[in-house]
C-alpha cells in the first residue's frame, strides 16, 4: 500500500475549516488504501513562543480532533512528532544539505517572520528542512496539504534528489496531494488571504460556540453586486463560501447557484451557517468524549509512537550509514 505522510500544527487549540477542508478531510479519505501516518508537529509549534501548558493541552486537543474528525487509529498511524527522536535527527542531517540561499527563498518565512512582534528565530527559518525529514522519514508517495505547502514539497523533494545523488539511492521523492477545489481556504474577513492560525480575523474555528462561527459567516465580508455566482477573481468572498458549502455537503457549485439564482448573498450565509453548525455539532461532542479520557488519548498516540518509530529508526540508520558515520552495535 502506497504511504502517505503529513502533519499539523498544534499551535491553536483549535484547527480551522481551512485545515479541515485542505488537509485533514483528504487525510481520513486516504487512510483507507494507503498506510497512512499523521502527526501532530510539536516540533514545528515552538518555531514561534509556546506556552508550556497551552502547548501540552493543544496538543491533545489536535489529536482528539483528529479522531473526532475521522482519523481511525486501527487504520492509521497517528503521533506525536515529539514521541519519535528520528524527526529532530534527520532533520540536521537535512539542515546539513540545504543551502542557504535555497532556505531563503521559502515564501512562507518570508510572511510569517514580517507578523513576527518578537524577534524571529532560527527555527522559524529552518522549519521547511524539518518538514522534508518528517516526510522523508517514512518513504511517503504522498502528503496530503493545502496549497500553501506546495513550496515546501518541493524543497523536500530537492533535498531527497540531493541526498540521493550523493550518497546513492535512500529517499523516496514524495508527492504533494492537494485537492485543488479547496486547496486554499480563504479568510472571511480577507478573502484574498488564507484562513490562517496564526493570522486572527475571519476565522472559523472548530472547536468555537457554533454561533460564533454562524455569526462570522453571517458577517463575511462579500463582493460589490448581489449576485451569487462562482467567480474567484471579481467575487473571492462569495466564491471562498460557495466552495466551503460545496465541500461541507457534497453539492456541486454549479447546483448552488442554480439555487441561489434570484436570492442574495444574505441568505446563501444564512443557510452556510447552519450547514456548519450542524456538520460540527457531533465533530465536538466527539472531540469532548476524546478529552474526557486522557489516559486512553495518550495510549493512542504511545502506540501511534511505536509504529511510526519502527519506520523511522529504519530509514534513519540507512541514512547514518550513507553518510559515513559508525554505526552504534
Ligand atoms: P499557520 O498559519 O500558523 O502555519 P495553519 O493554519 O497553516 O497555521 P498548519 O498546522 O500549518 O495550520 O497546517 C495544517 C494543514 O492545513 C496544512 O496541510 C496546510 O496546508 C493546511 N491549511 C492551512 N490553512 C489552509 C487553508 N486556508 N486552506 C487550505 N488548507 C490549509
Ligand atoms: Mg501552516
Amino acid at each position: 500500500r502506497p504511504r502517505v505522510l503529513s502533519g499539523i500544527q498544534p499551535t491553536a487549540g483549535s484547527f480551522h475549516l481551512g485545515n479541515y477542508l485542505g488537509a485533514v478531510r483528504q487525510w481520513v479519505a486516504l487512510q483507507e488504501a494507503h498506510d497512512a501516518f499523521y502527526c501532530v508537529v510539536d516540533l514545528h509549534a515552538i518555531t514561534v513562543e509556546q506556552n508550556p501548558k497551552e502547548l501540552r493541552q493543544n496538543t491533545r486537543v489536535s489529536a482528539a480532533q483528529l479522531l473526532a474528525l475521522g482519523i481511525d487509529p486501527d487504520r492509521a498511524t497517528l503521533f506525536v512528532q515529539s514521541h519519535v527522536p528520528e524527526h529532530a535527527q534527520l532533520g540536521w542531517i537535512m539542515q546539513c544539505m540545504t543551502g542557504f540561499g535555497e532556505a531563503s527563498r521559502m515564501t512562507q518565512f518570508k510572511d510569517k517572520s514580517a507578523r513576527q512582534e518578537q524577534s524571529v528565530g532560527v527555527g522559524l527559518f529552518t522549519y521547511p528542512i524539518l518538514q522534508a525529514a518528517d516526510i522523508l522519514l517514512y518513504q511517503a508517495h504522498y502528503v496530503p496539504v493545502g496549497e500553501d505547502q506546495r513550496q515546501h514539497l518541493e524543497l523536500t523533494r530537492d533535498l531527497a534528489t540531493r541526498f540521493n545523488s550523493r550518497y546513492g539511492k535512500t529517499f523516496r521523492l514524495p508527492e504533494a496531494y492537494i485537492v485543488k477545489d479547496t486547496a486554499k481556504i480563504f479568510d472571511l474577513q480577507e478573502p484574498t488571504a488564507k484562513m490562517s492560525k496564526s493570522v486572527p480575523g475571519g476565522v472559523v474555528e472548530l472547536l468555537e460556540d457554533p454561533k460564533r462561527s454562524a455569526k462570522k459567516i453571517r458577517s463575511a465580508v462579500t463582493d460589490t453586486g448581489r449576485e451569487v455566482v462562482f467567480d474567484v477573481e471579481n467575487k473571492p468572498g462569495v466564491s471562498n463560501l460557495l466552495t466551503i458549502y460545496s465541500a461541507l455537503t457534497g453539492r456541486t457549485v454549479e447546483s448552488l447557484v442554480a439555487d441561489y439564482d434570484g436570492k442574495g448573498y444574505g441568505d446563501l450565509k444564512k443557510d452556510l451557517g447552519e450547514v456548519f453548525t450542524e456538520w460540527v455539532t457531533p465533530v465536538q461532542e466527539r472531540v469532548r468524549m476524546y478529552l474526557d479520557d486522557v489516559a486512553s488519548l495518550d495510549k493512542i498516540l504511545a502506540s501511534g509512537a511505536e509504529r511510526a518509530r519502527e519506520v523511522a529508526a529504519g530509514t534513519l540508520r540507512r541514512t547514518y550509514d550513507k553518510i559515513g558515520f559508525v554505526l552504534p552495535e
